[in-house]
């Protein structure tokens, strides 16, 4: 480990292809750095402000959408000339109020708390930068770690129409939830792709 590190802007860095270590310093916007033995590419300059703006207004569009998908009627099922609407939230009530603590704590934590929990880290990393850098670079790793479980929403969604159609007796059709929802989904998911975690330690 370098002591040093913290006191240089750049650090020596391995070419990822052959191993070379080399010295790397600050890029000017049309340069890019080859590796001498391998020539290949070793460092972009990177427009973290770009990144850190596309990331946080994906964000901030996902948050804003976040309610309308858990709030909005997902689900419209017609049983035995009975018209039901449901919502996420609702869902989950009621699942508690039937006794199906498990069911409702899995849809509650993977559907609702652990994407929310994502999309606001996202927006603290890209636009708020309240955190010190060690705090941000934590939230960052917990982001990662959250981001493996936020694939769960989707499967959810699989599950529920899969149950409805076992049931056979209902008919169904969705409500203006599931496109906040996609969308929503959507958004975070562009939000973590456009995410640089460079600019949490290049940035000032
Ligand atoms: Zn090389």
């Amino acid at each position: 480990m370098n002591t040093f590190e913290n006191k240089v802007v750049k650090s020596n860095k391995a070419c990822h292809c052959c191993g070379l270590i080399h010295q790397m310093h600050t890029l000017r916007s049309n340069q890019r750095s080859l590796c001498t033995r391998c020539q290949s590419v070793m460092d972009i300059p990177r427009n973290h402000e770009r990144s850190q703006g596309r990331t946080a207004a994906a964000a901030i569009a996902a948050v804003l959408l976040f309610p309308a998908a858990i709030l909005l009627p997902i689900l419209e099922v017609e049983q035995l000339g009975h018209h039901h609407q449901s919502s996420i939230l609702g869902g989950i009530i009621e699942l508690f109020r039937n006794g199906n603590y498990f069911v409702a704590v899995v849809i509650l934590v993977f559907s609702i708390l652990l994407p929310l929990a994502k999309i606001l880290a996202l927006i603290e990393l890209s636009w708020l930068c309240t955190l010190q850098q060690r705090h941000r670079a934590w939230t960052y790793r917990l982001m990662e770690q959250i981001g493996k479980w936020s694939m769960m929403d989707v499967m959810l969604l699989a599950l529920l129409v899969m149950l409805i159609k076992l049931s056979g007796l209902v008919q169904f059709h969705f409500g203006p939830a599931v496109v906040a929802f996609v969308l929503c989904v959507t958004m975070s998911m562009i939000a973590a792709i456009c995410f640089d975690p460079h600019a949490i330690w290049e940035s000032p």
